[in-house]
């Protein structure tokens, strides 16, 4: 019998081990891992040099249910078993050996059952993460009657394991491990399918309540475990049976051409024999610098479950504060005070959760404390949006009606207008915008403004456009004005200096209309350029103009009219003005022709605008626009035919004048 070979158990008998037979304390009671392990593997049990060929078997079970005399049994190995007579605890640690006759190494795990002694289960869990990422099977040790009972079975220890081991050590691809379960005392009453059945479920009930790392949310027990289940009957009270099912085991572990046997390629972890110790140690160390497996103790438990609590009931205080902001917003308001109150109902929640929870396990507690503001945060972030908004359309109504105020039908200074309505609008955005953040937040309102300022700009513009419109308006007005009715009224006179006169008038209303247009434009802060172009079109405008009155006024009739005024005044007044009569004997023909050439003068100074172009502003001149041919008021051919129709005109009139006197006899 394995178990009874010299040296199975440590109690105090002298060690006598063959090189096969000698075991290394892998992991100590500190949690250190053994330097010796490459020693072992090269010189105590010649694996080192294997290559890929050599396995590795790890265990897994509560305390003192034969584990160690299983792996004895199976491996050949020599580790500890407690001595059944004085109960003595065997060595913490995690113990490695090599299986007789195979190259297999096999660890033992020697750790005090800490459930049953309401100890924390740390070095149970790092030792069984341990063997779970290490050994391509790991043999679960348990009591036929621990079977079902999540925490007789350990399953609870399981779940933690399954969680940090997804977490750092299984990638896609990661090689399989298999979970081999062993039955102890097991009596056959319940088929050994039935108990593979309820295990099997409650591993996957294990692993649909797991938290999955990102990425692994979908992955399900299989994608990284195999399954393998055998029954052992009682050692002791039925000890033939036990030994005839521990040979059948045992082959599993040895024979290759066992259709059951258990070192399938694909649970090798691919390690080199001689790189495992080194391999081996790498994972110790991240095991025990991992704090996530430290969690969940009792502590924490309990802490995140208070807090969470006394978070729950500080955040409904809190809601029913804040609650009657909503309906105010939402109706358009711009609530000044909110940024202030909400703040002071937030530090009150923050006070009620500190109360309470400040007593609890620090960290859970400073973890819960941020989850809280978080969460308190961005349910106020929603009412500093809205409220963003209302003040977004307030803000713009204030600039409105503030530059409204301001103009009140005047146009000047439109710019230092424009300027401090926008000036008072912004303040009043900027200051809203930052009594509305929450202190402790990070919040960004940025774009908000920055939106702000855009739809402000565009009013802006187009005010100022408006404005502008206005003014040009009232210049173009007053150009009409000063020009059109006086070069009528000169045109009518006919002095012989008539466009002399006219180029008086044009020139003058053009200086008034520049300094004004300057001074206005000086108002909306134009640009020297853009009073330039403004002054030059409103020059050129206003020659147009000139043009436009001077064409009108020399339409025929008009000509010819003012041709026969000139005549009749010459030749039916005399120069005192009094009307004359004609009596026989006075001389009609003088008068007349001096009448008619006068008007025959006349309409020679109209014929052409005897101005040199120099006095006309260089500008106008210069203007792409600009027709030499302006100055030419009637053609020679037009000219010509306006005297004629005029001479005919006046020959009626000499005729009229003669049959008066013959009228005047008889009368
Ligand atoms: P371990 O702590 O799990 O390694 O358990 P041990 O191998 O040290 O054994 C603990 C005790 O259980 C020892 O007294 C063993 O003799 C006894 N034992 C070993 N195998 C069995 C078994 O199959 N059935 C029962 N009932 N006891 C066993
Ligand atoms: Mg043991």
């Amino acid at each position: 019998d394995i178990d009874q070979l010299p040296n199975a158990s440590a109690n105090g008998r002298e060690s006598s081990v063959t090189p096969a037979d000698a075991r290394l304390q892998a992991v100590n009671e500190a949690q250190e891992f053994s330097p010796d392990m490459l020693d072992y593997m090269k010189n105590k049990w010649n694996i080192a040099n294997r290559g890929f060929d050599y396995n590795v078997v790890a265990v897994f079970g509560s305390q003192s249910t034969g584990k160690s005399t299983l792996l004895n049994r199976l491996f050949g190995t020599n580790f500890d078993v407690m001595d059944e007579v004085s109960r003595q605890q065997t060595t913490k640690g995690i113990w490695a050996s090599k299986a007789r006759d195979a190259d297999v190494l096999v660890l033992d795990v020697e750790g005090t059952d800490g459930r049953e002694r309401g100890e924390d289960q740390d070095f149970e869990r790092k030792s069984a993460l341990f063997s779970i990422a290490i050994a391509e099977v790991l043999i679960v040790n348990m009591w036929e009657n621990q079977v079902g009972l999540y925490n007789g079975a350990n399953m609870g220890l399981l779940k933690t394991v399954f969680e940090v081991n997804l977490q750092l050590f299984q990638q896609k691809g990661s090689p399989k491990t298999c979970l081999f379960f062993v039955i102890r005392d097991f009596t056959g009453v319940t088929p050994i399918e039935n108990l593979a059945a309820t295990l099997t479920k409650d591993l996957e009930r294990i692993w649909a309540g797991l938290n999955k790392p990102p990425g692994k949310e979908a992955s399900l027990i299989s994608d990284f475990f195999e399954f393998n289940f055998a029954g052992l009957p009682h050692k002791v009270y039925a000890p033939e049976n036990f030994k005839n099912e521990a040979e059948k085991l045992k082959g599993r572990f040895y024979d290759r051409q066992n259709p059951a046997y258990t070192f399938k390629p694909a649970f090798h972890k691919h390690i080199p024999a001689d790189g495992f110790p080194q391999f081996a140690e790498a994972i110790w160390e991240k095991i025990v610098t991992n704090r996530d497996l430290d969690l969940p103790t009792q502590q924490q438990l309990l802490a995140q479950y208070r807090c969470d609590e006394i978070m729950r009931v500080a955040y409904d205080t809190f809601a029913e504060h804040i609650k009657k902001y909503r309906v105010q917003l939402e109706s358009g308001k711009v609530l000044e005070g909110l940024g202030k109150e909400t703040q002071q109902y937030y530090l009150e929640a923050i006070e009620a959760f500190d109360a309470d929870g400040s007593r609890y396990n620090k960290e859970v507690y400073q973890k819960k404390r941020a989850e809280f503001k978080e969460k308190m945060a961005t349910a106020l972030h929603v009412y500093y949006v809205q409220q963003l908004r209302n003040l977004h359309k307030s803000a713009l109504n204030l600039f409105n009606e503030r530059l409204a105020e301001r103009m009140k039908g005047d146009d000047s200074e439109f710019a230092r207008k424009l300027n401090e309505s926008r000036q008072e609008a912004m303040s009043y955005y900027s200051r809203i915008a930052e009594a509305t953040k929450l202190h402790d937040a990070d919040w960004d309102g940025d774009e908000y403004q920055a939106q702000f300022e855009i739809e402000i700009e565009e009013i802006a513009t187009q005010k100022r456009i408006e404005a502008m419109g206005r003014v040009l308006g009232k210049l173009d007005s007053f150009i009409t004005q000063s020009l059109v009715e006086p070069i009528e009224v000169l045109l009518n006179e006919g002095p012989n200096d008539v466009w002399k006169r006219i180029f008086v008038v044009f020139r003058e209303t053009l200086a008034s209309a520049e300094r004004e247009l300057s001074k206005q434009l000086a108002g909306f802060e134009s640009s020297d350029s853009e009073i330039t172009a403004q002054v030059q079109k409103m020059k050129f405008q206003a020659w147009e103009l000139m043009q436009k009155t001077i064409k009108s006024e020399f339409v025929d009739v008009k000509v010819l009219e003012r041709l026969r005024h000139r005549f009749e005044q010459k030749f039916r007044y005399d120069s005192d003005g009094i009307p004359r009569v004609w009596s026989a004997g006075d001389d009609i023909d003088g008068p007349f022709s001096a009448a008619r050439d006068d008007a025959d003068a006349l309409s020679q100074l109209y014929a052409k605008i005897n101005v040199p172009e120099s006095e006309l502003d260089p500008s106008i001149v210069e203007d792409e626009r600009f027709d030499p041919n302006a100055f030419v008021v009637l053609s020679p051919a037009r000219l010509q035919n306006l005297r004629d129709r005029f001479k005919r005109e006046a020959d009626l009139l000499f005729v009229e004048a003669k049959r008066s006197i013959v009228t005047n006899q008889v009368g």
